[in-house]
């Protein structure tokens, strides 16, 4: 007897045929006794469309509002499910995120997972039911559901997996596994046996969307190995955990990830007096918005003035350009530009540490390939650089090439 929580993605839930599909086979996998959560994101494309409706309403994202409209993507799925279910004459019930305990809090759109309290869920399983229970929504200290930023039904299918002690937390989606790069942009990428949540959390914090970022911190909170496998096929996909037996050990560098959504802004003419970075930074901070890469440039060291480059997401710009022209309108800096036609490129691995050279083969790649590099930034097991948007897709293959040039000749 076993406890499971088996979360599916958007593609895997597009369409009434699929979400038939996935309930016999989690009827042909179930032992007797074993107790499953399921949890579902929306159906296909289901939340672009949503938020596309938004913009054609308004352009302001109102976020209250915005979470209303968003978390009913799931809420679809969940039903659809059950009664999926049901029809096969299984005993199922669907729960919204606040149903099922997932405490929320933080800023509407990007809210966290603060707690679970899976009362509802447990009750609901001991009376022999599958629980369905909707991805990517939780409940605000004001009684208002939030959304918990893209891809954040896997934060759902984590914490609940954790808070529940679950034997296993599996990851259904439309790759069979986690690969050296996003199979579906580069050639000749490497299936992963395992990865390390820590390394897994730097691939996902870069861009490689198999697993929100998030989803992956609360696998190192709960100590919870996860499965990422394809729904289509019964192969064995990827597990994250916290310490991998062998696979990988050797190499420097595990994956290759990319994030098209780095927007890059040039805050010009600060006063070069201490305080300035707080000042810039505490103000997009207090509005919610994440920075990344950070270079403040030396003018002449007589110079009064001194300039701070920084990249953020994409959907941040808004915010950002409203946060900054305040502060330019009110002569705390002279300009502000932005760009929105960059990337980001970076290599992962913990062997990283101690193996010399690895920047250099990652700028070597670039040069070839005639791909400049704008910033560069390092972690203790990641380098990455900022690029022009439509370079994006020759760097990654050159650093891949690079790095994996056995999986290149195959
Ligand atoms: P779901 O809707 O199931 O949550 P996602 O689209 O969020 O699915 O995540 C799966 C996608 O992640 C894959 O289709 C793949 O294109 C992308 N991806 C990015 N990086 C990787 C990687 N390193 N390994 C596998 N898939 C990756
Ligand atoms: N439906 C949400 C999204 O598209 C959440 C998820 O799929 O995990 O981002
Ligand atoms: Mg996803």
């Amino acid at each position: 007897m076993a406890l499971y929580v088996k979360k599916f993605g958007g593609s895997s839930v597009a369409t009434p045929e699929k979400m038939l599909n996935i309930a016999n086979r989690v009827l042909r996998d179930r032992k007797p006794g074993d107790k499953i959560v399921i949890v579902v994101s929306a159906m296909g494309d289901t939340t672009d469309d949503l938020l596309d409706l938004a913009s054609q309403v308004s352009s302001v994202n109102h976020g209250r509002e915005m979470d209303m409209l968003l978390a009913t993507g799931e809420q679809m799925s969940i039903a659809l499910m059950a009664m999926t279910f049901k029809k096969l004459g299984v005993p199922a019930i669907s729960l919204t995120g606040p149903q099922a305990g997932i405490i929320a809090g933080g800023a509407y759109g990007k809210a966290t997972i603060d707690d679970v309290k899976p009362d509802r869920v447990l009750r609901e399983l001991e009376e022999g039911k599958i629980v369905i229970v909707a991805g990517f929504q939780g409940l605000m200290p004001n009684g208002d559901v939030a959304t918990l930023g893209r891809g954040g039904s896997d934060a759902t299918a984590v914490a609940l997996a954790g808070a529940m002690h679950a034997d296993m937390c599996e990851i259904f989606t439309d790759v069979d596994g986690i690969y050296s790069a996003d199979p579906r942009h580069v050639k000749g990428c490497v299936k992963m046996k395992e990865i390390t949540n820590t390394e897994m959390l730097e691939m996902a914090r870069l861009g490689a969307g198999v697993m929100q970022p998030r989803s992956v911190e609360l696998g190192m909170k709960y100590h919870i190995p996860i499965h990422v496998r394809s729904t289509f096929t019964d192969e064995e996909g990827t597990i994250i955990r916290e310490v991998c037996t062998m696979d990988g050990k050797n190499e420097a560098v595990r994956g290759v990830a990319q994030d098209a959504h780095a927007a890059r802004i040039a805050v010009l003419g600060l006063r070069n007096i201490p305080g300035v970075a707080y000042m810039v930074f505490s103000a997009l901070a207090e509005d919610n918005i994440t920075v990344d890469m950070i270079v403040q440039s030396v003018r002449n060291s007589n110079d009064d003035k001194t300039d701070i480059i920084f990249t953020i997401e994409d959907t941040d710009l808004p915010d950002a350009k409203r946060v900054l022209e305040q502060m330019r309108d009110e002569g705390k800096l002279e300009e502000v530009i932005y760009d929105d036609d960059t990337a980001k490129v970076s290599v992962v691995g913990a062997g990283m540490l101690g193996t010399p050279g690895v920047a250099a083969r990652m700028f070597g790649a670039l040069g070839r390939a005639g791909v400049n590099i704008d910033i560069v930034s390092t972690s203790e097991i990641s380098i990455s650089c900022l690029i022009l948007r439509k370079d994006l897709d020759k760097a990654v293959q050159a650093i891949h090439d690079e790095f994996f040039p056995a999986a290149k000749a195959e």
